[in-house]
């Protein structure tokens, strides 16, 4: 089965050594399977589960496949990207582990936080993170789309960091913390790596 394995920095097609099978409450099944890696003998745990991938219209039921499998463990390494400069990827990264141990409004407090970070890399000389986000906006660093993301990070970034009886929902913090990393990949990976594309046409 493939599988990622991080020390050959590779996907490899490893040896099944077990699995164990689990059926969910939906009927669906899910199976945890160890996984000795080809080229280098490490063992790895994935995770897979079933879904309807098709529909039988004679039998009128669905045939189910497995999933590819994710590796459960070593954890995989899902941090901000290396390109991130500091001030936003740190918050970027305890926004995760906010999120990782169930505290969604500190998730959201601190994805707030990461576009604070942008604002402030950028030299947004804002009274506060509404401004910011007007600002890159204004100078272009951001469309209209990320501003409208950046908006609703700011509101909920209020909602979680004044007292209140109001909670983030878990899938709430979930699309934050994605809107964050995708408005930091945006802005100090993506465009970077477009600049550098763009360079490269204009020689040849
Ligand atoms: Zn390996």
């Amino acid at each position: 089965m493939l599988i990622d394995c991080p020390h050959c920095q590779s996907r490899v097609n490893g040896t099944v050594k077990g699995e164990s099978k689990v059926h969910d409450d939906g009927g669906y099944g899910i199976k945890q399977v160890l996984i000795e890696c080809p080229a280098c003998e490490a063992s790895l745990l994935g995770s897979s589960e079933q879904y309807p991938s098709d529909y039988d219209g004679n039998d009128g039921r669905y045939i189910y496949s497995w999933s590819a499998l994710k590796r459960l463990w070593p954890e995989p390494e899902d941090g901000p990207d290396w390109e991130i400069p500091e001030i936003a990827s740190v918050s970027l990264d305890e926004a995760k582990r906010c999120f990782r141990a169930q505290c969604y409004s500190a998730a959201a407090v601190m994805c707030g936080r990461a576009i604070e970070g942008v604002c402030k890399h950028h030299k947004a000389s804002a009274r506060n993170l509404a401004d910011g986000l007007k600002h890159l906006k204004t100078a272009g660093i951001i469309d209209t789309r990320l501003y409208e993301w950046g908006e609703a990070l700011r509101k909920h970034r209020n909602l979680g960091a004044h007292a209140s009886t109001e909670r983030v929902t878990k899938e709430d913090a979930q699309d934050l913390v994605d809107f964050a990393f995708a408005i930091c990949d945006y802005v100090f990976v993506l465009n970077a790596k477009f600049e550098k594309f763009k360079k490269r046409q204009s020689k040849t």
